[in-house]
């Protein structure tokens, strides 16, 4: 038994859990691969967004830099310099202000009695146009060097030579990172570029160009945000084929949505899939990208882990449920098997017991070493009686071996159970009588009808006898009584013998059970008896029970619905049981 609950385990169980495990432990990772590759796509959306930004911004930078050579035209940028901030607002509205700055530290436009933009820029960029006073800048001039021969030579006296020949070095990188510089410094000997300063918690975007008829002026515009803003929203957008998954966001330097490929999605409060920063042209600016709903990872995810984690329950439950079935069939074929061998040596044992005095008693009379008539007759009368035992015993197993093959056919007719149980007890009278039993057989006056097979019926009442005879003990009276309740007959056998031991009131109508196992107790059976005579009795709509009885020994009562032509007799109060 216990190793076949091993073998269950190692077979079954544990590969089953193994497999549950591993398929839990596959999603887990399949959702982190699902993850990344949503992560990656946001990614890729906000790189696209971004890199299309900053074209446009490039493309700003390069519509400025032909309105200055256009304003230029023919004259020289020192006739154009200090007119330079009205001829610009004038050809292009995006400028808020248009400077000009000489490389030797003159600030040439705008003039400071201009207007109000251009006092306040003058306020603010002064001392940084002016290279007097480093300020932290985000600034990036992504065109290559241009021939500063004539700078450099010009410049050879500057203070700030050093500082500035060093981020001359680096000036066509794209500087990305806010830092310290001064204007002489940012504009290196780059040809354009774009710088952005926070004042006052404002961004500024300024964007300058240097013409190469003159490269001593940096000519300048401070953007209008606003118009760039306008310019930037139609490039907000995300792959169609991504549109019903993926919102992108341009959010502004505090946060504020400037552009939304969507307008009908609301995003409340969620974490952005990934981001994308426009460092080089506006600082803290960013394009955001969301998953519109709840992550198409997590939702397959989750309904994979649900159905295999309802799968691995149902695979565990049927494991359970299958294995208690098993166990519980394999106990009860192994209890049957045992039942089955008790089975064959105490019908040995009992066709031995009558077989040997039937052919002991035979011989003697055959041989004629008996000579007194009298005691001729009594071994006649044991020869018969053991014969009569034997054909019982047959007839028993024959009927159980017939029932269990559903070969069992039984003729029903009305026939008297008063009369039937009167025959069983005289014929087995005087056998019991010669044995010391005292018997008392107490039947109605009248027949007591029932509908059944009069045979089987007087078998049930044969074996309760020879129970009663066989558990007598020490005390042998047996006593057969037939009363009438309601519309029952109650055919009873008691006895004063060793009664049913506790525990085994129920388990003695099972087949081939014995609560007093023959080779132990020296009584000898089968263990069909009763299981015959309840099969016969359930065949009839009635019933064989057993009860303990008043004072010691035992009750067995068989229990027949009477025939349905019989009128009910008068109850009849059952005389009691001791
Ligand atoms: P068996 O051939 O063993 O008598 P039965 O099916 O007739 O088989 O009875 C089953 C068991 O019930 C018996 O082995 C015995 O232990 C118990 N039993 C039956 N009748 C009696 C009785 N009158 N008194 C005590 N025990 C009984």
């Amino acid at each position: 038994m216990r190793k076949v609950a091993f073998v269950f385990i190692i077979a079954i169980v544990a590969p089953s859990l193994l497999l549950g495990w591993l398929a839990i432990r596959s999603i887990r990772d399949q959702q982190f691969v699902f993850e990344h590759q949503e992560t990656l796509l946001g990614q890729g959306a906000a790189d696209a967004i971004a890199n299309d930004l900053l074209g446009e911004l490039a493309a700003w930078q390069r519509g400025f830099g032909r309105q200055v050579e256009e304003a230029l035209g023919k004259g020289e940028p020192a006739d154009l310099a200090p007119r330079f901030d009205g001829v610009l607002r004038e050809r292009w509205t995006n400028a808020v202000v248009g400077f000009v700055v000489a490389l030797d530290g003159d600030v040439l436009s705008p003039s400071l009695f201009g207007s109000a933009d251009a006092r306040r820029f003058r306020l603010e960029n002064d001392r940084f146009l002016c290279s007097r006073q480093s300020m932290e800048v985000v600034w990036n001039s992504p065109k290559g060097k241009i021939n500063l021969t004539e700078l450099d030579s010009k410049l050879k006296d500057s203070d700030s030579k050093s500082v500035f020949a060093t981020k001359n070095a680096s000036a066509s990188d794209a500087a990305v990172a806010p830092s310290s510089a001064q204007f002489r410094e940012i504009v290196g000997d780059a040809a354009e570029g774009t710088l952005a300063r926070f004042l006052q918690n404002q961004l500024r975007l300024l964007l300058w160009h240097r013409s190469p008829r003159d490269t001593n002026f940096v000519f300048g515009a401070e953007i209008h945000l606003g118009h760039l803003a306008q310019s930037l929203r139609p490039l907000v957008r995300v792959d169609v084929s991504l549109n019903d998954h993926l919102v992108a966001l341009l959010r502004d330097d505090r946060g504020r949505t400037v552009a939304a490929s969507r307008s009908d999605v609301v995003l409340s409060g969620q974490r952005p899939l990934a981001s994308a920063a426009l460092w080089d042209a506006l600082p803290h600016w960013e394009v955001a990208v969301f998953l519109r709903g709840p992550s198409q990872a997590i939702r397959s995810a989750a309904t994979a882990r649900a159905t295999i984690g309802l799968l691995v329950t149902v695979l565990i439950l049927a494991i359970g449920v299958g294995s208690y079935l098993i166990v519980a069939d394999l106990r009860r074929q192994l209890l049957l098997a045992r039942q089955k061998t008790d089975f064959v040596s105490n019908v040995s044992h009992e066709l031995k017991t009558p077989l040997t005095s039937i052919r002991m008693f035979a011989e003697m009379l055959a041989e004629g070493r008996v000579a007194e008539p009298e005691k001729q007759r009594r071994f006649l009368d044991i020869i018969s009686t053991e014969a009569a035992r034997l054909t019982r015993l047959i007839n028993n197993v024959l009927d159980f071996a017939r029932r269990e093959r559903g070969e069992q056919r039984r003729l029903f007719v009305p026939c008297d159970l008063a009369e039937i149980a009167q025959e069983a007890v005289n014929g087995y009278r005087l056998h019991l009588e010669s044995a010391g039993f005292a018997l008392a057989c107490e039947l109605p006056d009248g027949p007591v009808m029932v509908n059944g097979d009069r045979d089987a019926l007087a078998q049930v009442l044969v074996n309760l006898i020879a129970n009663a005879e066989k558990y007598c003990g020490l005390q042998k009276q047996i006593t057969t009584r037939l009363v009438l309740q309601d519309r029952f007959a109650e055919l009873q056998v008691l006895d004063r013998g060793l009664g049913v031991p506790s525990g085994c009131e129920e388990k003695i109508f099972e087949q081939f059970f014995r609560a007093h196992d023959a080779l132990a107790s020296g009584i000898p059976g089968s263990g069909l008896g009763l299981t015959l005579a309840r099969q016969i009795a359930r065949a009839h709509g009635g019933e064989v029970t057993h009860a303990p009885r008043d004072g010691g020994g035992s009750v067995f009562t068989l229990r027949m619905p009477l025939s349905s032509s019989t009128a009910p007799a008068p109850t009849q109060p059952p005389p009691p049981a001791g």
